[in-house]
Parts: structure tokens; sequence; C-alpha cells
């Protein structure tokens, strides 16, 4: 079922766990995440970020329609997002795509111009039912800003959330987008100290190269929305590399797709596990 990230996102942070966010390029991807979320009875977070926007020719909604049809058709628990959104164009097609948050990416600008822009989308998000999350400074790794080193500074992120009224903050603590690794090592006091300071749900960007130890600590700590993309990539592009290579007169691209799919289902139900550090809320009893 298509849920509303808003609510995913209470639910995990009231029962102390995280939520995995994952980016889908393809519609194998949509697929892999909605077997993962089934087999596994834990909730996802579909997102699409504006890097795969422009890949599929700067249109968000044919792949948006299709993982909200897919979302709707089966019985775990889906919600969508779009992910480092960097235009205003762009984050105002978020409803109509089915997404019911996005992440207004302007931490490209300077810190005042970021605020600026940031209130302003965040003012269009609430106007039309929207959670928005958005960035302070850079998260090293992506794009021309290649800061390895970079952390976010509590009091500034405080001051951030309240002078824009986010909904969520990605925060830099040491992980960085892009990752092959599973190599990064997490600020966990700089998670707690964050989490004291700013009263919204945190989100961790670049998490494919955190372990799953390593992201488990972190969500006790505080972290709430943890985003992954590469890992599913490395899954992805692993699966049809040998599917290739095993059969070099290989013709069909569904052979390769649908064992990609299958890797990429795998490496996500273990990213949805390791989120999960506390139990799931109990069923009601039902009543008779
Ligand atoms: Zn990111």
């Amino acid at each position: 079922m298509l849920c509303r990230t808003a609510d995913l996102i209470a639910e995990a942070g009231a029962s102390g766990n995280g939520i995995a966010a994952l980016n889908v390029i393809t519609l194998e991807h949509v697929e892999a995440v909605a077997d993962a979320a089934q087999a596994t009875g834990l909730p996802a977070i579909v997102q699409i970020s504006h890097n795969t926007v422009r890949h599929h020719g700067g249109d968000v909604l044919p792949l948006a329609a299709a993982a909200a049809a897919v979302a709707r058709a089966g019985d775990a628990r889906l919600a969508l997002h779009l992910d480092h959104v960097e235009d205003v164009g762009l984050l105002h097609r978020t409803a109509e795509c089915g997404a019911s948050s996005v992440m207004y990416d302007a931490s490209r600008l300077p810190d005042e111009e970021n605020i600026a822009a940031t209130r302003s989308a965040a003012r269009w998000a609430h106007a039309n039912g929207l959670f928005i999350e958005a960035e302070l400074g850079e998260i090293g790794g992506k794009g021309s800003a290649h800061t390895p080193g970079v952390r976010t500074d509590p009091g500034q992120a405080a001051r951030f959330v309240a002078e824009t009224g986010v909904d969520a903050l990605a925060v830099a603590v040491g992980s960085r987008h892009a990752m092959v690794t599973r190599t990064t090592v997490l600020d966990l006091d700089l998670v707690s100290r964050l989490h004291e300071a700013v009263p919204v749900p945190l989100v961790l960007h670049g998490s494919s190269g955190v372990e799953p130890a390593s992201l488990r600590a972190a969500v006790e700590r505080g972290l709430t929305k943890i985003n992954i993309g590469t890992l599913l990539n490395v899954a992805f592009t692993g699966a049809v590399r040998s599917a290739l290579s095993d059969a070099p007169e290989l013709v069909d691209p569904r052979r390769c797709l649908a064992a990609a799919r299958a890797a990429v289902s795998a490496v996500v139900a273990d990213c949805l596990r390791a989120v999960t550090t506390q139990a799931p809320a109990p069923d009601p009893a039902p009543t008779a």
C-alpha cells in the first residue's frame, strides 16, 4: 500500500527504529524494494533522486507513477519520496507524482540563501500537505564540493530547522555519498548531540558505506531516516555482470534484470532489518 512518509517516519521514531529510504533508478529497483518490504514485513521509503529524474529525460512522472502503482498493488507499506530536488520546478511536482515527501537541496547555496530558499520550499510543501527534508551544507562526496571531513554543527542545525520550518534534517556525521566499500566510521557522539539539539527527525545520507552494526548504533543514537542508494547498485550491476559473463550469447535482458532484481531485494531486506533495532509494536489483539 502507498503510505505517507510522515507517518512511516513518525512511527519509526516513536518505536526507536530507523526507516530505510532506498534510491530507485529502474522499475526493477522498485520491485526489489517492494519484494524486500513484503518478505520482511517492514515498511520502506522508495525514493527517486533529481539525478535519476534527469536520467529519465527530466520527467519524474513515468518512474514515480510506476513506483506508486507498485506500492498500491501490494501489501507492503511503502512511501514515495523525491530526493535531492534542486529546483522548484521538480519540487512543485511532488504531490502530483504520488510522493508525499521531498528533500529540497539548496545546500550548494551560501548559508543565508540556503535558508531563504529552503524556508520558501517548506512553506509551499506544508501548504500542499507534504513532508519536507533539507540539508545544511553539503554532505561530502556529492557534486563538486568534495568535503570528506565535513560535520554538522548541532547549534547551527537547530537554528536552520527553526528558521526554515523543515520536517527533517539531513546531517553530516561522517558518511559520504557513493561509497562502494563499507568502511565509513560514523561520529556517534555527534549523532547523540544532534539528536538532543534538533527537534525534527535526522536523516543519514550516503549510508551505503556504513556497516550494518554501525547503522544500528546510529539509529540507537537518534538517526531515523537512513538513505541507501549505492549498495543497491553494487548488487544490481554485479548481478547483471555475472549473468552476462555466464551467458555471453544472452540477448533477453529479462534474464539479467531478474537476477539484478533478486540481488537488490536481498540487499534491501538486510538494510530494512539493520535499521529496525526494536521489535515493532505488536498488533492490537483482535476484538471478538
Ligand atoms: Zn543524499
